[in-house]
């Protein structure tokens, strides 16, 4: 067989690999058997700070955890089995995950910031104004992780301008859903409330459309949190800050943190940005090609829709943009 190569950079990456896992053996060895334990019982994953993780109980009681050696790390919204010892927990496996949002660390490789949502709400404002392609990108992204998506128009209290009340008519049109609130006057908190019930949700949106006004409106004072989050990204800390979870009063969770708030289309290539335009689905199984880049191909499915006024040419736009800047990324 002939040898391998292997590059500075994989040499590293194997390297920290390596001591990741004989950290974690070390880690283990200090933990207690599993029989010296209490029973084995499911918990949901609060916050995860790596190898140290809060999970509720059942009961709703909050406890810190250890992982066992074999274990890979938890994120926000995991179930997991785990055994309650003196003070802390021990958690022995990860439930299997119904989604997983990832976003790329600094070596481009995919890393897991909160599991199990089900649902993105993508907060809109008349200020500042909402734009197509921002919200593309949002549907692009809710719909590569099989995400109900959600549009809320917040600061519905603030005059908005027609182009924007027809584009958002678009979204509905083509079977989103999409409400309306705001936190000023409290319109529409209720509908939201609803909407939220019975899911695991994420708010995405440009900066300053109201998302911590609208979470700090849904939640109760006492996930104080809240303040810690909006805090720290005041600071610049983005990146840095864990998702955590938050229950709603009325029912259904939230995930959130300053990361989750810019989630996008990082890490996706042509063809889920392809099935993230919704309405184009149809067209594209009529494009003769299999693999066509609806550009300048013969007998292309989408081009023939466009001409005939089927598909909006704001979305095709919209859709060679993001294509456009991801392969950019990619290379
Ligand atoms: P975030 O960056 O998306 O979290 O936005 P913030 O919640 O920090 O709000 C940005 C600005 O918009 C603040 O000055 C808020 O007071 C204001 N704001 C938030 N919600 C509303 C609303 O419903 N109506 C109006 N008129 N202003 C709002
Ligand atoms: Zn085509």
């Amino acid at each position: 067989m002939a040898k391998r190569k292997i590059n500075k950079q994989q040499q590293r990456r194997i390297n920290a690999q390596h001591r990741q896992r004989s950290r974690r053996a070390r880690d283990d060895d200090n933990l207690p058997d599993s029989d010296a334990l209490g029973p084995e019982q499911i918990g949901l994953v609060i916050e995860s700070f790596g190898r140290q993780v809060n999970i509720e109980a059942k009961d709703g009681e909050v406890t810190r955890c250890h992982l066992r050696a074999n274990v890979e790390n938890p994120v926000a919204g995991d179930r997991v089995i785990w055994q309650m010892g003196d003070n802390t927990g021990v958690i022995v496996a990860v439930e299997p995950r119904r989604s997983l949002l990832t976003r790329p660390d600094f070596n481009g490789q995919p890393k897991s910031i909160a599991a199990n949502i089900d649902q993105m709400l993508i907060v809109v404002a008349a200020q500042p104004p909402a734009y197509a392609n921002l919200i593309d990108r949002y549907l692009v992204a809710a719909e590569a992780h099989q995400l109900t998506a959600v549009i809320v128009r917040n600061k519905s209290d603030l005059p908005v301008d027609d182009d924007t009340l027809a584009m958002l008519n678009s979204y509905a049109d083509n079977g989103y859903t999409v409400l309306t609130a705001s936190s000023t006057d409290g319109k529409g908190l209720d509908a939201l409330r609803a909407q939220l019930a019975d899911a695991t949700s994420i708010f995405v949106g440009q900066s300053g459309v109201g998302k911590s006004s609208l979470v700090n409106a849904l939640l109760p004072e006492a996930n104080t949190a809240v303040g810690e989050l909006s805090h720290a990204a005041d600071k610049g800390r983005h990146t840095t800050t864990t998702a955590r979870l938050f229950h709603f009063p009325d029912g259904g969770d939230l995930i959130d943190s300053p990361g989750i708030r810019e989630f996008g289309v990082q890490n996706l290539d042509r063809k889920s940005v392809e099935q993230g335009f919704r309405e184009f689905q149809p067209f594209i199984s009529q494009c003769r090609f299999r693999d066509c880049r609806h550009e300048s191909e013969p007998d292309c499915g989408l081009q023939a829709a466009l001409e005939r006024g089927d598909i909006s040419p704001v979305r095709l736009q919209s859709y060679r943009q993001i294509v456009a800047e991801i392969e950019g990324q990619h290379g």
